[in-house]
């Protein structure tokens, strides 16, 4: 099967034809249809087997149905994003987020990459313009939601992609904060991507995924 067979809206169908993904590779075939049914889902997969669309896909169209509606609840002037993806570096934190402008193109949704090591106030800025999907490190994303500059409480769609790495990294006290201010994992949707699955990311998935599938490619 085609990304054709599956039911996503025009602009994805579009844009994944533009980038010339006419297959989807193995863990695209096995994880979009599910994301798209609503599943929570585990996903051990390496850097080139396709990951970054395998989680955009569905975010996007999850984010581009009119039943998600726009978050108001919380401070006035605080972005208020309809989806997080967290990874561990600002290198992969910017491709995942060039990906997600190439399957946003000329599409309504838009992406926004918050990480360190860059102008704050310049990403802040880019929030205030308005943001649907925020793509970023976990240190840069706790400062700027302490900071009031993100708001959290309407976020119900969340990917974290190279969890081990973020682990290794040390992120794990500040990928908690973070959480910790989203809707419990019953209200939300999570996806948690990892190339390995240590005893650290199988209790981070028991913690943060409703009841899931498990994908290994
Ligand atoms: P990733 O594992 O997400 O870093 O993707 C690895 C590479 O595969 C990237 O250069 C993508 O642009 C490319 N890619 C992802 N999905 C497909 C697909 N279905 N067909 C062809 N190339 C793809």
């Amino acid at each position: 099967s085609d990304f054709g067979s599956l039911t996503l809206p025009s602009f994805l169908l579009r844009n994944i034809s533009l980038m010339n993904y006419s297959k989807p590779t193995p863990i695209q075939r096995h994880a979009v249809p599910l994301a798209l049914a609503g599943c929570d889902l585990m996903c051990c997969a390496q850097t080139g087997s396709g990951k970054t669309a395998a989680f955009l896909i569905p975010v996007c169209s999850s984010l581009s149905s009119p039943a998600a509606g726009g978050t108001t609840v919380g401070q006035p002037g605080a972005a208020k994003p309809r989806a997080v993806i967290m990874a561990p570096t600002r290198e992969l934190a910017s491709q995942i987020e060039l990906e997600a402008q190439k399957l946003t193109n000329r599409s309504p949704l838009r992406s926004v990459a918050v990480y360190g090591g860059a102008d704050q106030r310049k990403q802040a800025r880019e929030l205030a313009l308005g943001v649907d999907l925020i793509v970023a490190t976990p240190g840069r994303l706790n400062d700027f939601v302490e900071r009031g500059l993100v708001e959290l409480r309407g976020c119900r769609f969340l990917v974290l992609d190279e969890a081990d790495r973020m682990l290794d990294m040390g992120f794990e006290p500040q990928i908690r904060r973070i959480v910790r201010t989203m809707p419990a994992a019953a209200e939300r949707h999570t996806l948690l991507f990892s190339a390995t699955f240590p005893a650290p990311i199988q209790q981070l998935a028991k913690e943060f995924l409703r009841p899931y599938v498990w994908i290994g490619v």
